[in-house]
């Protein structure tokens, strides 16, 4: 399906012609993709008819760009999916910031837990734990475990029933010992439903957390939105952080629970390790829950690039003009599009020796901020490619010869004629690395592209 879809927004991107055609088509893959994902479909449907208001073609005077058109609706109708809107809680530095996290056992809050003191803790932030869950056996045990390994300090029993006094007791000392971060994690199942939910409340009402953050499992597909709605009535949530998306599940279930809370995503969990936290970045979920990009497994869809269906061919026989420093436009747009394809540009990069570092950075906010302008300059890049004709694209004009040209791409693709030349520029730089590198990929050697 991400394929289709795939398709589908590459014929917005390159149609004379945006039409209700054009558009209804791109709509059914959009939906039928995040159906797929667990998205509900009442919010499936919310998002066509948000959609279909915006996009007004029948009505769009001459001369606007339909095509920039439909594409700023669809993608701010999907952001505003997963985006509530909310400002999440910001730390406050000098201050005791009491975190509660909350959600049902087996989602990873206590994992998780250790990631977010993991993360805060490196940023300089003096960090603790308080183990307020005592339902299940062990509990204690793995947050200690936890805490140990991560050398953050830790608050629990092992023979103090009663949860409530263990979190309040846990977060006044830890308070009163000026720590800044204090999170408290909670037990996630209860002989019944009701009790837990009234633990909770419990719980909130004693140690008054800053934040409430509801842990959920990306596999919790549909019924998120009760449960969510049950720990907001309980404790207020405040962020949502969803977890074991290194799994197949695509956690649009989420969606489900930023609606039922009206609270932000704030995290992403993605393995059982300490650093397996990602901050939340709208645009690569959203890419995620269309199938346009798997975001992990990278690894694998690397080796099996090659063996892909002409696939092999097609790289030979481009190795062959690289050894004759034939590397032509199309053949980059053929690059980018699989570096596209293979998920974070940060890790992609690392495999690619030789790619041009100014293409990555730029960013904000570490890695997530450094592959989202990364794959921004890309998607640029293939857009104003998009707008080249053939002839161009095969290296059959010289395209630094014709200003015409060069000015012709830009409108076309609603770049400035700047940025087509830095286009060029970078094209260039690729041209002169290949040439270096062609005869080492035709003997299979290291340090191509593609392996
Ligand atoms: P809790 O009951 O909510 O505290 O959940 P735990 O933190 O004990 O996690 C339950 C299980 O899920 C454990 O086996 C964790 O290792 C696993 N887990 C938690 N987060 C992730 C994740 O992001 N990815 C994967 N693959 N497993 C996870
Ligand atoms: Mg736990």
């Amino acid at each position: 399906l991400g394929d289709k879809l795939t398709g589908a927004l590459r014929r917005l991107q390159t149609t004379t012609v945006v039409n209700d055609d054009v558009l209804n088509d791109l709509l059914q893959d959009v939906c039928r993709a995040l159906v797929e994902s667990d998205v509900n479909i009442k919010v499936v449907a919310t998002l066509r008819k948000g959609i279909k208001e915006k996009v007004n073609l029948a009505d769009a005077p001459a001369g606007l760009n339909r095509r920039k058109m439909v594409q700023r609706a669809v993608m701010e109708e999907l952001v505003r999916l997963v985006d509530s809107g909310t400002k999440p809680y910001q730390m406050k530095k000098g201050k005791s910031n009491v975190i509660m996290f909350v959600g049902l056992q087996g989602s990873g809050k206590t994992t998780t837990i250790a990631k977010y003191a993991n993360y805060y803790q490196r940023k300089g932030w003096k960090t603790c734990m308080v183990c307020a869950d005592t339902f299940r056996a062990g509990a204690f045990d793995q947050l200690k475990q936890n805490a140990t390994k991560l050398r953050v300090p830790f608050y629990g029993s092992y023979t103090e029933a009663d949860p409530v006094r263990i979190a309040e007791e846990g977060v006044q000392q830890f308070r009163s010992e000026g720590y800044e971060v204090i999170i408290v994690d909670t037990s996630g199942r209860h002989k019944q439903e009701e009790a837990l939910f009234e633990e909770m409340k419990e719980i909130q009402a004693a140690v008054r957390p800053d934040n409430v953050v509801y842990v959920m499992d990306a596999t919790q597909g549909q019924a998120v939105f009760d449960q969510a709605q049950g720990f907001h009535q309980a404790a207020t949530v405040g962020s949502v952080i969803v977890t074991k998306l290194d799994g197949h599940a695509k956690g649009g279930g989420a969606l489900s629970a930023v609606a039922a809370t009206g609270a932000p995503i704030i995290f992403l969990g993605s393995g059982e390790h300490f650093d397996d936290l990602d901050v939340f970045n709208p645009g690569s979920f959203i890419s995620r829950l269309l199938g346009l990009g798997d975001m992990r497994g990278f690894l694998e869809e690397v080796s099996s690039l090659g063996a892909r269906e002409g696939g092999k061919e097609r790289q030979e026989a481009m190795a062959q003009r690289l050894v004759k420093g034939q590397f032509t436009l199309r053949d980059m747009y053929e690059q980018f599009e699989n570096v596209m394809k293979l998920g974070p540009l940060s890790k992609v990069m690392g495999m690619l020796p030789g790619f041009p570092s100014f293409l990555m950075g730029g960013g904000e906010g570490g890695r997530g901020g450094q592959d989202e302008a990364a794959t921004g300059r890309l998607k640029r890049f293939l857009t104003m490619m998009d707008s080249m004709t053939d002839a161009e694209l095969d290296g059959k004009v010289d395209l630094n010869k014709s200003e015409s040209r060069v000015n012709r791409i830009a409108r076309g693709s609603g770049a400035h004629p700047m940025e087509v030349q830095f286009l060029l520029k970078t094209y260039a730089q690729f041209s002169q690395m290949f040439k270096k590198m062609g005869p080492m990929m035709l003997k299979g050697g290291e340090g191509g592209i593609q392996r």
